[in-house]
């Protein structure tokens, strides 16, 4: 298990509340292209890439315009409506204090990151867009990264998949008991809570061990 190396962490709902913005984005797409969209399914669907989301509401035919029509809203709607979630600065920060890098592995599209991280005054070392599931853990394997951090089971597949630690924090669509089902090593209350258990991680297993201890959901990394 790596203990040095970069960390990574997932964007929406792990870093920022997106949900007002995406949620808005949708209802301005189904406004738009008169499209009937069930926002609760695309809530628990929540991290998936657009094109993949776009998928289940229209034909091949339309996917393409209607990605293109999430976007142009979702760059407007984001600078208001998105939100920094408890901890996130002081995670980035504490992984930089270590002297590691902190990056975003995100399957969001560059043109909507950019406004995302504006708004909440977020600025990662290094920004990997339009990944998911195992291509985020091509990203984590690439980086040699010591830790993956997100919001959903597949962050957590891939977390294992890339060779970190996989930490689950439930600030998105899912629980602690599916994030851990789905092989989560660590499940945080949220971010606030990730400088210390990250210290821990840093200063060796017997610690380790004491942090599974107050975390009973969690396994020992
Ligand atoms: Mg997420």
């Amino acid at each position: 298990m790596r203990v040095a190396g970069p960390v990574g962490f997932d964007l929406d709902l792990t870093l920022i509340n997106s949900r007002p913005a995406i949620m808005a984005a949708w209802s301005a797409v189904a406004e738009e292209l008169e499209v009937s969209i069930d926002l609760d399914e695309v809530d628990r669907r929540m991290g998936i890439k657009l094109e993949d989301e776009v998928a289940y509401w229209f034909p091949a035919p339309a996917q393409s315009a209607a990605a293109a029509s999430y976007r142009r809203h979702y760059v407007q709607l984001a600078p208001t409506l998105t939100f920094l979630l408890p901890g996130a600065a002081e995670a980035l920060a504490s992984v930089r204090h270590a002297g590691e890098r902190a990056v975003v592995i995100t399957a969001k599209h560059p043109v909507s990151v950019e406004p995302s991280l504006a708004a909440v005054g977020l600025q990662p070392d290094e920004v990997f867009s339009h990944v998911h599931g195992p291509e985020k853990a091509a990203v984590l394997a690439r980086l040699s990264a010591a830790v993956y951090v997100g919001d959903t089971p597949a962050d957590m597949v891939a977390g294992l998949g890339g060779g970190a630690t996989a930490v689950g924090v439930p600030t998105g669509s899912f629980g602690p008991a599916e994030l851990t089902n789905a092989g989560a090593s660590v499940i945080l209350g949220s971010l606030a809570e990730f400088p210390e258990w990250y210290a821990r991680f840093r200063s060796g297993p017997a610690h380790r061990v004491g942090w599974a201890d107050r975390c009973p959901e969690g396994r020992t990394p």
